[in-house]
């Protein structure tokens, strides 16, 4: 234990939404930091099976298929086109859709912006508004009452919690609670070419799933080429896509490590790092939500951050928030032993750099 409650919790916790409960002694311990006095060991193993159940299990199903199917069920075009479509939806959805959009991580010059809304409706993850307005939601109320996703909506016991995993997992998309996008994404609604984009929604959905079919099926020539080419960069890649952006709000809100004070539970997962594009350092994103890299630590990988960095290079993404070093540790736990990155060493060095030229 590196906090006490009072510290994570002081300054804002009157004015912080009710916990999600309406038993007493459970708000009492749901509100405290993210390892509370209820430490979790014995469902430790039932932890793990549900780990397992979300992501583990299909995943093992579907590498055991690969090579079963191999040369005639799948083949290197089909892994090479749902490669370069999970790439572009994928980044779509953590640089466009959530780092740039819902959190103005950097800016962005229009051609840019509007590739990212389209790159991240090719996620098919919903328009960009209704997304943006659902995260945002979620940033403000996180693991509250109000929280479109918590996992912990039921209570912290095992049986509570399994069943809250799930709810963040997937079933909260069956909610019929809609957020308001007049409240939580006014300036998207005012951007017209955006608004245009969320309007054309189904049609990057047709675009998502017949793109592959077609370049497979010229590839090959073959009209076996595009169906492989369908079902593995279309399907399989929109599922798999999917349940690792839900891991963000089930699994890196449940299990893993906090390295920064939160008032919530999100963490830090390190085996979904590369899959999730960097999105999986949740327990920093909650701490320093505008920071455009998530990875802030000392050899944490961030593929988004390096995209972005990109960008910044070609010019076509400016102001971008780099993690900061004052900023960060000020929100380290006192007993913290993983440094901070060279990523935050160089922007701060940069920044300093600007600043002494601007003199
Ligand atoms: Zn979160
Ligand atoms: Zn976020």
């Amino acid at each position: 234990m590196t906090t006490s409650p009072d510290t994570v919790h002081g300054a804002d916790a009157t004015t912080d939404p009710a916990p999600l409960t309406a038993d007493p002694a459970a708000a009492r311990t749901r509100i405290r930091p993210a390892r509370p006095d209820f430490e979790e060991e014995k469902t430790s193993n039932f932890q793990r099976f549900l780990v397992g159940l979300f992501v583990a299990i299909p995943l093992v199903a579907l590498v055991a298929a690969i090579p079963l199917l191999w040369g005639w069920g799948l083949g290197w075009h089909d892994v090479v086109i749902a490669l370069v479509f999970y790439w572009v939806s994928g980044l779509g959805i953590t640089v466009g859709y959530h780092r740039y959009f819902t959190h103005g991580s950097f800016k962005a010059k229009k051609g840019l912006r509007v590739a990212l809304a389209i790159a991240g409706s090719l996620a098919i993850e919903g328009p960009v508004i209704t997304w943006v307005s659902d995260h945002r939601r979620h940033h403000k109320y996180s693991d509250r009452e109000g929280d479109p996703h918590s996992p912990w909506r039921y209570g912290d016991d095992w049986k509570a919690l399994s069943k809250g995993l799930v709810y963040a997992h997937i079933g909260w998309l069956f909610d019929p609670n809609k957020t308001s996008q007049e409240k939580f994404s006014p300036d998207l609604l005012a951007d017209r070419k955006i608004a245009s984009v969320d309007a054309w929604f189904p049609g990057y959905v047709a675009v998502t799933l017949l793109l592959p079919a077609l370049i497979g099926g010229l590839w090959g020539m073959s009209i076996h080429g595009a169906l492989t080419a369908f079902f593995w960069a279309s399907l399989v890649r929109v599922a798999l896509l999917h349940h690792v952006t839900w891991a963000i709000n089930s699994i890196c809100h449940t299990f893993g490590a906090e390295e920064f004070e939160v008032r919530d539970k999100s963490k830090n997962v390190a085996w979904m790092a590369i899959a999730s594009f960097g999105e999986s350092w949740h327990n920093l994103h909650h701490a320093d939500p505008t920071c455009a890299r998530h990875g802030a630590l000392k050899g944490q990988l961030d593929p988004s951050a390096r995209v972005i960095w990109a960008f910044e290079k070609l010019g076509w993404a400016y102001d971008v928030r780099w993690p900061d070093e004052e900023r960060l540790t000020a929100k380290r736990p006192a007993a913290a032993k993983r440094k901070l990155g060279a990523w935050t060493r160089l922007a701060a060095r940069g920044r300093s750099a600007a600043t002494a030229e601007s003199r």
